[in-house]
């Protein structure tokens, strides 16, 4: 069980240390309290590896994006239509959250691009170690445009500061215009909301002006960029919006 999340991450799960898993273990029947303690102490560690890697990948001159999203939201499509547009012209590496498998990460090799795998096991979310582990193989050079595509999931990658520059939240149309209100969390430290496959708009009940809304209500400072991974509806603003990003972190 990930103490800090409480959703499900096994001691063994890279990333999750042995010292936190001990005393969790050790507190197991100690009153609730305790556990909001610990998990105080859990973030505060990953916070402040997290601005360890801030540090350095602003010394590299490397940005970097945390992509979070449920399942089958299209984050690894997005990723391949980007990286087909970009990846001429810019550096781009990807660091992939999974569970198990190394599919999405064969895909995003076969779009031409470097990319490590991470699999968190039963864990549910990427965390600072994990990152600062996979930065170590990957080695992005200087100018890179990183990309991490964080485990399926939209509660506790909120929690989880990797040290990027900025986090994206990707919805999709089939999933209903209300996640923002149902994940508030997440969609309050997004900078950048995605609303991904608008090609389905004519066939699904979703309601951009009121995601929009919601987003809007759960994090004033959110912008929103509305488009299709398999069209290209909507990717200008997207590559636009990255643009910004690279020019204000560098
Ligand atoms: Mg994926
Ligand atoms: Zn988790």
């Amino acid at each position: 069980m990930c103490a800090t999340c409480g959703c499900g991450a096994e001691s063994g799960a890279p990333g999750h240390d042995h010292d936190h898993h001990h005393d969790h273990d050790h507190h197991h029947d100690r009153p609730p309290i305790e556990t909001v303690l610990l998990e105080q102490q859990v973030l505060a560690k990953n916070d402040l590896l997290a601005a360890g890697i801030r540090a350095r990948l602003d010394d590299g001159g490397v940005t970097a994006l945390n992509l979070m999203s449920s399942p089958g939201a299209g984050k690894t499509t997005l990723l391949e239509r980007t990286i087909a547009d970009l990846g001429s012209t810019i550096p781009v590496a990807v660091i992939e959250g999974d569970q198990e498998t190394r599919l999405d990460a064969e895909r995003i090799g076969a779009a031409g691009c470097p990319v490590v795998q991470v699999n968190t096991g039963a864990g549910c979310h990427l965390d600072a170690q994990m990152m600062r582990d996979a930065l170590a193989v990957l080695e992005p050079g200087a100018g890179t445009l990183l990309f991490v595509e964080n485990v399926g999931n939209l509660v506790c990658p909120a929690l989880f500061d990797l040290g990027e520059h900025a986090k994206v939240v990707i919805v999709s149309t089939p999933e209903g215009a209300d996640k923002p209100l149902k994940y508030p969390h997440i969609f309050a430290v997004a900078d950048l909301v995605i609303v991904n496959k608008v090609d389905l708009l004519p066939y699904v009940d979703f309601d951009l002006e009121s995601c929009s809304h919601h987003a809007k209500s759960v994090n004033p400072d959110s912008e929103l960029i509305a488009l299709s991974a398999t069209t290209g509806e909507g990717l200008d603003e997207w590559y636009r919006w990255i643009a910004r990003r690279r020019s204000v972190s560098r």
